[in-house]
């Protein structure tokens, strides 16, 4: 830290992503991406006449991707706020709605990134209990008075809300914003989008990070009633208009417009995930109901720090979370089914090795 840091960033915790490891050799199972490579389109439109405008500046209305994005979703273009990745939305929503007296309102156990933004802006937070089986309970969360983020389904836990209690909750906030992180939703949730032509307090933030196979392109995007939106589109042009480079938008084009791969790679993912807690299930650990590209689970008597360690020893990379009352969880992203079935042979094995030395 420089002696120029302003006062209020110098306590700032930085959010701290999962780990990206040099060792290839890993089965990587610790950041939720895509076991599936993105839309095969997406190897045509990148070619060398593509690199060659790169010269150029991107489209800074992204008119091309956010129309496609509208398309999908069923709702206008002038709905969509196109983003460097969700968190970029979340970021600007945070810094577009929260405010220093209002503050924000967010589950205990969620996604991290929310806490970091909070602390970004010093905004006052209320950080709300989940229930002992790890569900949310929409009545904690009416009438706040404050903006509310909700990741839909929730991280790390995978349990997803219905629409009608989003509702609900909407109901019961008409004067704040409320935020519905959908970086998830496409695997087996129902999503708020519909919701967004009814109320004018719902943004629906989503990403193309998991479900399209694209987190190193860093597509995300916002849905919401038009002046939301607008105000998202000012933090957007008074920081960086050009957020979205020309290659990342071709891919989100192309991403949008193949709906059947889209679909069978989340019916993939389901399936194998299905596999997994059943599996999972069979030997004895705790997994709760996802509706993600990921379980949240835990051992019946070893502690989270030690599977994590002897799951890494095995060449398998998975994320847990130094939390309280979580600390004994993995977070296993849903690989391919050979992955899952590696996974499976190494719990095997380390349960083999136990029953020999005891
Ligand atoms: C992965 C994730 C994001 C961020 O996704 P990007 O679009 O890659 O920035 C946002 N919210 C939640 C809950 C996530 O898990």
């Amino acid at each position: 830290m420089s002696r120029f840091l302003d006062k209020r960033l110098q306590n700032l915790e930085k959010y701290t992503p999962g780990e990206q490891p040099k060792n290839t050799g890993l089965i990587k199972l610790n950041t939720n991406e895509s076991p599936f490579a993105p839309a095969p389109e997406i190897m045509n439109i990148i070619n060398s006449s593509e690199a060659e405008k790169l010269r150029l500046y991107p489209d800074p209305d992204t008119k091309e991707l956010s129309e496609a994005i509208a398309g999908f979703l069923g709702v206008k273009s002038e709905n969509i706020c196109t983003g460097n990745g969700s968190d970029d939305m979340l970021n600007f929503a945070f810094m577009a709605f929260c405010g220093t007296e209002k503050g924000v309102a967010f589950p205990e156990i969620s996604y991290g990134f929310y806490q970091v933004y909070a602390d970004l802006y010093n905004l006052n937070v209320k950080k709300i209990p989940l229930k002992d089986d790890f569900t949310i309970d929409c009545r904690d969360y009416f009438g706040l008075s404050r903006t509310i983020f909700i990741a839909n389904p929730n991280a790390p836990t995978g349990i997803a809300l219905s629409v009608d209690e989003i509702e609900r909750i909407l109901i019961e906030n008409e004067d704040v914003v409320v935020v519905i992180d959908e970086a998830y939703v496409d695997f087996g949730a129902e999503s708020a989008v519909k919701l967004t032509k009814k109320y004018d307090n719902l943004l629906v933030v989503q990403t193309m990070s998991k479900s399209r196979s694209l987190a190193g392109a860093r597509l995300g995007y916002a849905v919401g009633n038009k002046e939301l939106i607008d105000d998202l589109k000012l933090i957007k042009f008074s920081t960086n208009p050009y957020s979205i480079n020309r290659l990342s938008s071709k891919c989100g084009v192309a991403s949008m417009l193949d709906v059947k791969y889209f679909e069978d790679c989340c019916n993939e993912i389901i399936k194998t995930r299905e596999f997994l807690l059943d599996n999972l299930t069979k030997r004895g650990f705790f997994t709760l109901i996802s509706s993600a590209n990921f379980v949240f689970t835990k051992h019946r008597d070893r502690r989270g720090s030690e599977m994590y360690d002897i799951l890494r020893d095995n060449g398998i990379l998975v994320r847990r979370f130094e939390k309280k009352g979580i600390e004994d969880f993995l977070r296993i992203t849903i690989g391919s089914q050979s992955e899952m079935e590696e996974l499976l042979r190494v719990l095997d094995k380390m349960e083999e090795n136990n029953a020999k030395n005891s």
